[in-house]
């Protein structure tokens, strides 16, 4: 590759793109046009330190493809990204999306930035320059935008409250993962990680597991990984094992306390000093035992080197891209003994509530918890069932059912609405 996309997670997308074309057989000519994005924007963020210096944050907005309708995605405030990183995202949003039927394309952005680096004034100023800079790309029928790793409500605050200044009225429907104060949806906050749940629960099932018998690790302890958690703990009553985020993973065979895990990161802001008997290394922790492995951080965390190690009966991918092709090739020959619940399927609970969250903006409406969890479900329930039937009907594995349904219907509708001219 040798094009501002060239990065190792855009080329893992890719990869995973041509496996997909070959299993469903897609037409030649009509690949390059389904893989690269639609648009590209990358911008220079000047913003006014604390200390009196400028300095100049660069930013990215990816939009996937505009078949079904408005694109949507996440935005991530990470130190390396990278153009190619945030495409590589777009292009999952947009086989998730189509997954869940909704009618989005996928996009992505986000700033190169280490949020835990900046004062609050420093966030909120690249917040409001990087929604300043992306005005003219983005709008409720062009471009909506939500959260992603290193970035909140607070932040999807100031992306609404900045792109309403200039329109010179309140635009609720241009970011999702708001705030319920200014028009944000009940439910939204949790929707991520209580999706995961419940595909765990269905796994569960479908494997005749017993909860009260049953251990998980989860990597990753933010919006979703923390979510998926208590969730997991206290809802359906598993044992959670193992617990990590980028400063310290934590294993306990006779279990983690995840409501003390989680003041104590509320409290002091990480993990670091939470039950540092407990501490092993974080590199470790993916192949320790359990049941249960939900990866809630990172790209790339399950390689070549350690799926064959992975002693967990469920995988459910709460991250995007966790797995590599590598990886998968031998996932796949675990099949029986390894029940995986691919990303786009898995983590797609975030979409799925923000999409109710901008049709609630759109005709100014207001839905409650219950009726946003419930419609969640019931979109959850029918992605998980038509996945687990086409990989038994074509003997495939169950992220290439769930990608091959969902790249099949932006194929099919790129082809009714035809090229242009
Ligand atoms: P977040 O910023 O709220 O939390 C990320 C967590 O991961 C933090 O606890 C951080 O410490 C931890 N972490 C970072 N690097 C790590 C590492 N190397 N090892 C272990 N832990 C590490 O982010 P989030 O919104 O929870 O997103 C997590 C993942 O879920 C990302 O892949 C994101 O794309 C995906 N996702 C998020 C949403 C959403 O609604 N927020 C929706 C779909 C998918």
């Amino acid at each position: 590759m040798d094009h501002i996309y060239d990065d190792a997670v855009f080329k893992m997308a890719c990869d995973q793109f041509q496996i997909i074309a070959d299993y469903l057989n897609i037409d030649k000519n009509d690949r390059e046009w389904a893989t690269y994005p639609k648009r590209a924007v990358a911008v220079t963020l000047p913003v006014h330190m604390d200390d009196g210096s400028t300095k100049a944050f660069q930013g990215y907005r990816v939009q996937h493809h505009i078949a079904l309708g408005p694109t949507k995605g996440g935005t991530r405030f990470a130190p390396n990204l990278s153009m190619g990183e945030t495409a590589a995202l777009a292009m999952w949003m947009s086989w998730k999306c189509a997954l869940a039927n909704l009618p989005y394309g996928g996009a992505k952005g986000g700033v190169a930035v280490d949020p835990s680096k900046l004062s609050k004034t420093e966030l909120e100023s690249v917040s409001r320059r990087y929604m300043q800079e992306m005005i003219p790309f983005v709008g409720p029928h062009t471009d909506i935008m939500g959260p992603d790793m290193g970035t909140n409500e607070q932040i999807m605050a100031w992306f609404m409250d900045t792109y309403s200044v200039y329109q010179g009225f309140a635009v609720n429907e241009i970011v999702t993962g708001k705030p319920v104060s200014v028009g944000g949806t009940e439910g939204r906050r949790e929707a991520t990680g209580r999706g995961v749940v419940y595909l765990i629960d269905r796994a569960m099932d479908m494997m005749k597991m017993d909860p009260a018998q049953t251990t998980a690790i989860v990597q990753g302890f933010g919006n979703v990984g923390a979510v998926a958690a208590l969730s997991l703990a206290y809802k359906s009553g598993v044992k959670i094992v193992g617990l990590s985020d980028h400063t310290a993973a934590i294993y306990n065979p006779k279990g983690i306390d995840v409501i003390a895990a989680e003041k104590h990161v509320q409290k002091k802001g990480n993990l670091r000093a939470f039950d540092q008997d407990n501490h092993v290394d974080p590199n470790e922790l993916l192949t320790m035992k359990c049941d249960i492995l939900a990866p809630c951080a990172v790209d790339r965390v399950i390689t070549e080197k350690n799926a064959g190690k992975l002693q967990c009966r469920i995988l459910a991918e709460g991250a995007n891209g966790p797995t590599t092709p590598d990886a998968d090739r031998i996932l796949d020959q675990r099949w029986n003994e390894l029940f995986v619940i691919p990303d786009i399927l898995c983590n797609a609970g975030g979409v799925i509530v923000s999409y109710f969250e901008w049709v609630q903006g759109l005709q100014s409406f207001m839905w409650t918890e219950t009726e946003v969890t419930d419609k969640l479900f019931r979109i959850l329930e029918h992605s998980f069932s038509i996945v687990i039937k086409r990989a038994k009907q074509d003997k495939v594995s169950h992220r290439t059912a769930a990608m091959a349904i969902g790249v099949e219907r932006v194929i099919k509708a790129k082809n009714s609405r035809g090229l242009f001219p």
